[in-house]
């Protein structure tokens, strides 16, 4: 496997508006002819598929959720980002470019991460253009907040809705597009696998999840918009839904997978409360712009929270990192989350949470103030918890939200496979070992509206002249019997335990070994440990149903199965990078204060992993990273 980045020539802020003046085009007769796959309708896969069929090309969109509205993009609560420089508090693309750098711990690249900053402000007018209701201020103008890790307002937010509000948008500008007849639209359908023909990917297979039918589907190009896999660790502040399936196949179809044990483990997100919790939430970082963490400067503290005297609390963040204070990176707040537990400060039942704390800013601000900007996040807190965070501090812990890891993808936003493509939380592209907050919206956009609309006309220019592929090929026929054999084994299995009891088990080992911090022999110990859980899953799983009918079951139990597979590539990934960067802490590589320590010489790599057979070890490819602009320093946020 040969990786090419394809990062165009000339200075870094002239890469794209170059690129866009010189990419060849594809004429609109010709784009009448060609057919494209959308799998997914999160943020990424609508805007995409809105775009596209806007300009032309014909598109089929798959989804599993029974609507594209239900996309876990829904549940993004606290902002998008963009250089728009409204406060007039020394904000500029540059700014934006340098702080995600500098906030993924140097490990992404350049070129990709500059256009991410560029095209950030247009996503911004588009849906303001759209409708998208972000929050204003009493003139009128967009208002602003600040996200952790930079020192600037750049965040647009529609409360703590802004996820739903931007996905409505993306939903309007799609539902219009399949109205005109431009997207066929294909709800509560799986894809199961992707089709390669002379070495390009050429369609996917799918299963209606209510009939159980299996179809077959061909496209010029393939789009893979099908999010995170955070839920390899069973607890997750991602949809119960959101899986690696689509991403794994195409991993197993000759597409690299970059930098999968890159988590991101956000620092405020309501305690883990019994061992059958199913589901983590999470509590906005925007909490974080006028919220203050601490914990009691006592460790056999058994105050009430409102009774420990200001004195006799330690606001760790502001201790350690004056000049972020509370709005520290994510890695770095659950870090120091986790070190106050470990050493015996954390509150609640388990010792293991924080506070976060809204006093000041009601007396600051007022409570309708506060409440106009979070009341939404603070009534969801108290209908979990039962606690009324305008009276008592919430307490929160980190748990897993984001995967920075996903498929390897070049500038055009291509993956090894000529022809399919990865955009938004799929992809592995802009947030290097761990993302800012309110980036993921802005990457996601920017990946559906302003970047794949370009790029994937240079390869569909070269591909005028191919004629539809009659879904009869054999290489649909293998594959869409492959994916029903699969299901087939997982049902006739017959064992005694449930796919959740696996799942849970997995996660278990994900969390334990992969989690907050790794270490060599542990990360070597789980690979085993995987091994043997898979093999006993493919045991002693039941499935109950068949595969003709509805069966969330069934489709479980796929996800799953993908998970283990993933879990084990994660553990290798994990073990391979000796250092420290981002959100993975490498016990053995840190600063004498507790930092993660990169270490630049034989580490500023994306890994990007190929697959080599199920009973084969994957190879690890390195993608370079190359740092003309930016000169890579230990981070700081003192
Ligand atoms: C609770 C929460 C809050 C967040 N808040 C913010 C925030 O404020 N700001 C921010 O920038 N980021 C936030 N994030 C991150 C952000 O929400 C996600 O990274 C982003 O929404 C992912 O969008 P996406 O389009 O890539 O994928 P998703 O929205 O996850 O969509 C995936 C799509 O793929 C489809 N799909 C998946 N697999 C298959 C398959 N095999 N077959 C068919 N279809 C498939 C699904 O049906 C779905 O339509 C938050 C994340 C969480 C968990």
């Amino acid at each position: 496997m040969i990786l090419n980045s394809n990062i165009p020539e000339g200075s870094i802020s002239d890469k794209w508006t170059n690129y866009k003046s010189q990419v060849p085009l594809v004429s609109p007769s010709n784009k009448r002819r060609i057919q494209i796959l959308v799998v997914g309708t999160g943020l990424a896969g609508a805007s995409a598929s809105a775009s596209l069929a806007e300009m032309g090309y014909k598109v089929k969109t798959f989804c599993f959720q029974d609507s594209p509205r239900r996309a876990h993009s829904i549940a993004a609560q606290g902002g998008i980002n963009a250089a728009k420089n409204y406060q007039n508090d020394g904000d500029s693309i540059y700014r934006l470019f340098y702080d995600t750098i500098k906030g993924g711990d140097y490990r992404s690249r350049e070129a990709n991460v500059y256009r991410l900053a560029e095209v950030s402000t247009n996503i911004i007018d588009q849906c303001v253009a759209q409708g998208v209701p972000f929050a204003r201020e009493y003139g009128g103008m967009l208002d602003n907040r600040s996200f952790g890790g930079v020192q600037v307002s750049r965040t647009f937010y529609a409360r703590g809705q802004t996820g739903q509000q931007l996905l409505l948008g993306a939903y309007g500008a799609l539902s219009r597009q399949i109205y005109k007849g431009n997207v066929q639209m294909f709800n509560r359908h799986e894809m199961l696998d992707v089709v390669k023909i002379d070495g390009k990917a050429r369609g996917i297979i799918v299963r209606n999840l209510i009939t159980g039918e299996y179809q077959s589907h061909f496209g010029h190009a393939v789009i893979l918009a099908t999010g995170g896999y955070g839920n390899v660790y069973y607890l997750s502040t991602n949809a119960m839904g959101s899986n690696v399936t689509a991403a794994w196949k195409a991993y197993k179809k000759g597409a690299a997978f970059s930098n999968p044990c890159f988590t991101q483990i956000h620092p405020t997100c309501i305690p883990v409360s019994g061992e059958y919790q199913s589901k983590l939430t999470l509590m906005s970082e925007s909490l974080r712009n006028d919220g203050r963490i601490w914990v009691p400067k006592d460790k056999n503290e058994n105050r009430l929270p409102r009774d420990i005297p200001e004195n006799e609390r330690d606001y760790y963040l502001e201790r350690r990192y004056p000049a972020f204070g509370n709005l520290v990176p994510r890695d770095v707040a659950s870090r120091a989350a986790k070190e106050r537990c470990d050493e015996g400060y954390g509150v609640g039942s388990t010792g293991l949470a924080v506070y976060l704390d809204f006093e000041d800013s009601i007396k600051r601000l007022g409570k309708n103030i506060v409440s106009a900007r979070y009341g939404n996040l603070f009534e969801m807190y108290e209908k979990i918890t039962g606690d009324d965070p305008y009276n008592t501090p919430m307490r929160i812990f980190p748990a897993v939200h984001y995967t920075m890891g996903g498929l390897w993808v070049d500038y055009d936003l291509m993956t090894s496979v000529p022809g399919l493509y990865a955009i938004g939380e799929c992809n592995f592209s802009d947030h290097g070992a761990n993302r800012l907050g309110a980036s993921a919206l802005m990457q996601g956009l920017a990946d559906g509206y302003f970047i794949l609309p370009y790029t994937i006309g240079k390869y569909l220019s070269q591909d005028i002249r191919t004629k539809p592929i009659d879904t009869n090929h054999k290489e649909f026929k293998k594959a869409e019997s492959n994916a029903k054999e699969k299901n087939k084994k997982l049902l006739k299995n017959n064992g005694t335990q449930s796919v959740e009891n696996f799942h849970r088990e997995l996660g278990k080992i994900v969390w334990d070994y992969c989690g907050m911090s790794r270490n060599k022999p542990a990360l070597i110990k789980a690979i085993d440990k995987i091994k043997n859980l898979r093999k006993d899953f493919w045991k002693n799983v039941k499935v109950p149903g068949d595969d003709n009918n509805f069966n969330p079951e069934l489709a479980k139990a796929g996800r799953v199965a993908d998970f283990f597979e993933l879990g084990e590539l994660m553990m290798r990934d994990a073990s391979e990078r000796d250092e420290s960067c981002g959100g993975h802490f490498r016990e053995e590589h840190q600063t004498p204060e507790g930092e993660a320590l990169r270490d630049d010489e034989n580490y500023t790599f994306s890994s990007a992993w190929e697959y080599k057979g199920d009973d084969d070890s994957p190879t690890l490819h390195k993608e370079k990273l190359i740092f003309d602009t930016v000169k890579p320093t230990q981070r700081s946020y003192k």
